[in-house]
């Protein structure tokens, strides 16, 4: 079994450094086990404030064990009646290219719905993260505005399609030409702001935003987040979702103070994490289901292959190298 585990904990930008490939023994079943084989593997910004020793909503990674996160699995050996040779599961199991599972650690998934790796993105945990962010948070009324910043990404790719599901005009706000003809393009957002290009990026939002904003959906915190709140309406709500540009900083990140502009625009931001909405997963899982068999929801992936190539992967994700879920290909089917 390959493992990577996390050699140290980085300062600033990790790199290669920051992971060690091992190798260890597969432990024999016990009653109630089910052993599988990695198939793909999800890398997400969130491991990054994971490879910290402070205190959040998630346990720290311990220095030397194995990177936990998102996977899903062939199971190949059972010892539980709930699953059996063949079945897919998806788990914690994180950066390994085997794990023996308790029946509690894994769930089912039904391969007949739509590719497996979906349920690692649109159908999964970035895709409820972008249903519960938006709707119970953000709220968007037919005819709003709704801006989401790191919009190319898992997340902010289905926020925008939420949103023109619901009927706002969306606008996007992304790193490259690329992701904005996507956004455009194959995704039908109404405008799309390049953050790395824009000459004065309150202004560019402003412009792709003449009623101004209503809901915004953000991603990446900092410079980008500090132009849109510049555009806000009255009763603006703002979902607090990720502060991507913040998480590889030394020291703690300051910008423009927002508590004026929130008591002028008596605008709401709420920080949340996925989590927070666990008894409502099934039922958002079955809308983002239907909403894709509908062919109102596209997904673009961005899979890389093999469990090498996994911290390269990760990397690429603050370097923008990603359009819709960043996922490895461990093993195939
Ligand atoms: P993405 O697929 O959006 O990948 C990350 C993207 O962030 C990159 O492609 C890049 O796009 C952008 N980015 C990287 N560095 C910066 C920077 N310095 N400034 C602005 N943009 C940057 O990842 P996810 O969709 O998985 O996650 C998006 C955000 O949502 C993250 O902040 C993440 O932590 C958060 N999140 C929060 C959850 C929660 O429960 N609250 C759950 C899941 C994710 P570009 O080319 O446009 O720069």
């Amino acid at each position: 079994n390959r493992q990577i585990v996390l050699a140290n904990r980085p300062k600033g930008m990790p790199d290669k450094e920051t992971f060690h490939f091992v190798e260890q023994d597969i432990k024999e079943l016990e009653e109630g086990e089910v052993l599988h084989r990695t198939l793909y593997v999800s890398v997400d910004p969130y491991m990054r404030g994971r490879m910290q020793d402070a205190e959040s909503y998630i346990e720290p990674f311990q220095v030397g064990k194995v990177i936990e996160g998102g996977s899903i699995g062939e199971v190949i050996e059972s010892k539980s009646e709930k699953f059996q040779q063949g079945d897919i599961v998806i788990g914690m199991f994180g950066w390994q290219t085997y794990y023996v599972a308790k029946e509690k650690e894994i769930r089912k998934i039904d391969p007949s719905l739509a590719p497996i790796s979906t349920h690692l993105g649109i159908l999964g945990m970035t895709g409820l993260t972008a249903y519960f962010g938006l709707l119970d948070i953000g709220k968007p009324k037919e005819g709003e505005t709704v801006v989401v910043s790191g919009a190319a990404g898992a997340v902010g790719s289905v926020v925008g399609q939420i949103a023109k599901i619901k009927g706002a005009r969306v606008v996007g706000i992304a790193g490259s030409e690329d992701k904005i003809s996507f956004l455009k393009d194959q995704l039908q957002f109404d405008e799309a702001v390049n953050y790395k290009t824009a000459a004065d990026l309150k202004e560019a939002i402003g412009q792709a935003c003449p009623n101004g904003v209503d809901v915004y959906f953000d991603n990446v915190g900092g410079k980008v987040s500090d132009a849109v709140l510049a555009n806000l309406n009255r009763y603006a709500r703002i979902p607090v979702c990720g502060a991507i540009s913040a998480y590889n900083l030394e020291s703690v990140d300051v910008g423009p103070r927002v508590q004026t502009t929130l008591i002028k625009k008596s605008a709401l931001m709420q920080g949340f994490t996925v989590g927070d909405f666990s008894n409502q997963f099934q039922e958002g899982a079955m809308q983002l289901g239907k909403w894709l068999q509908e062919g109102n929801l596209k997904y673009r992936e961005t899979i890389h292959d093999g469990f090498e190539n996994i911290p390269s992967a990760f990397l690429d994700l603050f370097k923008g190298n990603n359009t819709g879920k960043l996922l490895v290909k461990v093993a195939d089917r």
